[in-house]
């Protein structure tokens, strides 16, 4: 089986390009233009262009199933459009038959994958081997709900904040 190592903007920063990989190595676009905020693009390019960079293009069947996963955990606020992007291209290349394995220091992501049952590894950190739920409150009214997008649907406040609602281990 082969195995794609699939990256998020975590991972590059850490440089872990520099070192070699057993397998093919992926991002999207949506990771490309991230990167393009660092001084990295350069290095990325070059590695496009040696053909020893992927660039995945998930398909909205599975974007969708990474957005049901990351509303149940009250992950959405804490994912960005590059974060759902590779989560979505991790169910893609197993659906492929690939063995996948998202590279990220991210907690979030690492919380979703866990969900969607995608294997994931930190880079010089330990992975996390529980799964948090999150809950948003409103600081005014008390209102809680597991996703609160940008203000509160009761009172219209902006002051939302995000607590632990559930917390196991999955070990
Ligand atoms: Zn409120």
């Amino acid at each position: 089986m082969k195995t794609s190592f699939i990256l998020d903007t975590s991972a590059i920063l850490s440089g872990i390009l520099a070192k070699p990989f057993k397998g093919n190595i992926w991002i999207t676009k949506e990771i490309l233009s991230e990167i393009k905020q660092f001084e990295l693009n350069m290095l990325v390019d070059a590695y496009i262009e040696a053909g020893m960079l992927n660039i995945g293009h998930p398909s909205t069947n599975s974007i969708r199933k990474v957005i049901n996963a990351a509303v149940k955990l009250g992950e959405t606020s804490a994912l960005s459009k590059a974060d759902v992007s590779i989560l979505a291209l991790g169910i893609d290349l197993f659906l492929q038959g690939e063995n996948v394995i998202i590279l990220t220091n991210d907690y979030s992501i690492q919380n979703v994958a866990l969900e969607l049952g995608i294997k994931y590894k930190s880079i010089g950190k330990q992975k996390i081997s529980r799964k948090i739920i999150w809950l948003h409150y409103c600081q005014d009214c008390g209102y809680s709900a597991r996703i609160i997008v940008n203000s509160c649907p009761k009172c219209g406040s902006k002051n939302i904040k995000r607590t632990v609602s559930k917390y196991y281990k999955t070990t």
